[in-house]
């Protein structure tokens, strides 16, 4: 028995420190917000009716509501995501105000494995809405990193159902049906139907409460500060994936140039 384990080295998993990011940096949003998701059960197809919300930013495009959001992912044990750590490099993330950069990009950079890229590379954006969920009005706005699979289905439908409309419209938008069925990296999200064109909300007072509220908390600003030791902490973690035997000396030379492919899946 003990031969067959010669050689084989434990490593303890770190439960700890991927905890401690998973809890604060899943979403990089502070806890003050609300973050919608749509729930799975099981195998089981979900549907839900959720309205946007027009996002009052200079750095959302005019028409599209929709926010790009650029990080980091380590996945870790089966697939499922170990961290998720904002870019702090603002030719990513133009909102970010960061005086140093991103120093996650930095060690893509730095590093010359081949493979560097698949830890260290900033992802395909994630696109954060405001929406209303219908089913939990009294919820008031809550944030979604609305799945990007969906923004071809959203212009599909757009423009067969209201082509040319504005559908955050608060008077005359239209609500969405979203489902999603299957869990992890074999979720799918489609959109059902398209509703409307009617109000954000029948109740004015409502309807000028979320407004305002989405006014004064630009989408572009509820995200968590990313701390230096976080982006350390990212970098040690992807380092020992990359190198399990230890970074060897010399490494750090020369940079490395990322691939172009883009990971296109998502974990929700
Ligand atoms: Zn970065």
């Amino acid at each position: 028995m003990d031969d067959l384990l010669q050689g084989y080295e434990e490593r303890a998993f770190d439960g700890e420190a991927i905890g401690k990011l998973g809890k604060t940096n899943y979403s990089g949003i502070k806890s003050e917000y609300k973050v919608f998701t749509v729930r799975a059960e099981g195998e089981q197809r979900v549907e839900v009716c959720v309205r946007f919300i027009p996002a009052f930013s200079p750095y959302v495009k005019a028409g599209t509501f929709l926010l790009p959001v650029f990080r980091h992912e380590l996945r870790a044990v089966e697939g499922r995501f170990g961290m998720m750590v904002l870019c702090t490099n603002p030719q990513h993330n133009a909102f970010v105000k960061s005086d140093e950069g991103c120093r996650i990009c930095a060690a893509l950079r730095k590093y010359a494995h081949p493979d560097a890229w698949q830890y260290f590379k900033v992802k395909r954006p994630w696109l954060l809405t405001w929406i209303i969920d219908r089913d939990r009005m009294s919820q008031g706005p809550m944030l979604w990193y609305f799945p990007k699979t969906l923004v071809e289905d959203l212009n599909v439908m757009a423009g067969r159902k209201c082509a040319g409309r504005d559908i955050a419209h608060p008077l005359e938008g239209y609500d969405i049906v979203v489902s999603r069925s299957g869990t992890g990296f074999n979720t799918r999200y489609r959109i059902v139907d398209f509703d409307g064109p009617k109000p954000l909300s029948s109740d004015r007072n409502d309807m000028r409460e979320w407004l305002k509220y989405v006014k004064d908390h630009p989408i572009h600003d509820v995200f968590e500060p990313v701390s230096a030791e976080d982006q350390d902490l990212f970098v040690s973690r992807a380092l020992s994936m990359l190198y399990p035997d230890g970074v060897p000396d010399g490494d750090g030379g020369s940079p490395v140039s990322a691939a172009d492919e883009l990971d296109d899946e998502l974990p929700f």
